[in-house]
């Protein structure tokens, strides 16, 4: 049994074979997957594209939010409609949110403003939130910022979230444990350079972890290069538990159990 805790499932790369990669899934075990609703932003009109998925296939569940890199195109309407469809039975997250110095494809200003925003209206919302952070190379600006706004506007909510793609550092995965959240990591944690990512999952407690695919990017090893679907999560699983001395199933069994504790993703309407 494995949960794949982050997975962009809309969009055109799966519109050909979308049901056949739900069922792919399904056969290698994974059982659960969290759909992230950021669509192709605000104003395209795909916001509930995570909602659209949960409804139609058992075992996926649905966020809202914008990303960041379309933190400049969010407007009031969005936000309206972000606030009607978080109460949606399906959704039981608030992201991706947060913040991206790397490609910087809103001003950081703007992601800062968008961020805080949807923080707040998934604190009124009682969601837990999904996070995305991502600074610029060889320096920890986002990572800087994004913990000191946790702390100065989300901590006092008795809400927890998500380091999606976690590639920080062991620092940077203590911090966030302390702040109530939980580690997710990726397919990138396959990678030959990534000994950061690994050395931090090395770190986090096994309970205190998810995994995911964040498909269709960032397929793990030995599928690198491809597009990336939820059933290559069991390839982040191997590679957790070769760092921890545990069967892939092991791994996938404590992540999705976490899973549950976390979410308890009832809320099925
Ligand atoms: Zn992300
Ligand atoms: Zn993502």
């Amino acid at each position: 049994m494995f949960t794949d805790s982050h997975a962009h499932l809309d969009g055109k790369r799966f519109d050909a074979d979308r049901p056949e990669v739900l069922a792919r899934a399904k056969q290698a075990g994974v059982t659960t997957i969290l759909a992230i609703g950021n669509g192709d932003g605000p104003g395209t009109g795909t916001l509930d594209c995570a909602i659209q998925l949960a409804r139609q296939h058992d075992g996926v569940y649905a966020t809202v939010g914008v990303h960041p890199h379309e933190a400049a195109l969010a407007k009031q309407e969005d936000f309206d409609e972000l606030g009607r469809l978080a109460r949606d039975s399906k959704v039981i997250a608030w992201g991706e949110i947060g913040l991206d110095y790397f490609y910087d494809h809103s001003p950081r200003d703007v992601q800062q403003r968008v961020f805080v925003q949807q923080m707040e209206m998934a604190r009124a919302t009682r969601l837990p939130i999904i996070i995305h952070c991502r600074p610029s190379d060889n320096c920890d600006n986002a990572w800087d910022d994004l913990l000191r706004l946790l702390r100065e506007r989300w901590a006092s909510s008795g809400l927890r979230g998500v380091l999606h793609c976690f590639t920080g550092s062991v620092e940077h995965a203590r911090a966030a444990l302390d702040l109530g959240f939980v580690i997710s990591f990726a397919g990138n944690i396959t990678y030959p350079k990534a000994q950061n990512i690994r050395d931090a999952a090395s770190a986090v407690p096994l309970d205190s972890m998810f995994i995911e695919t964040d498909c269709p990017y960032l397929a793990p090893v030995p599928h690198r290069g491809q597009r990336n679907e939820p059933a290559y999560v069991i390839e982040t699983a191997r590679q957790v538990g070769e760092l921890r001395g545990l069967s892939r199933e092991e791994v996938g069994q404590q992540t999705s159990q976490n899973f549950i504790q976390f979410f308890r993703p009832t809320k099925s309407g």
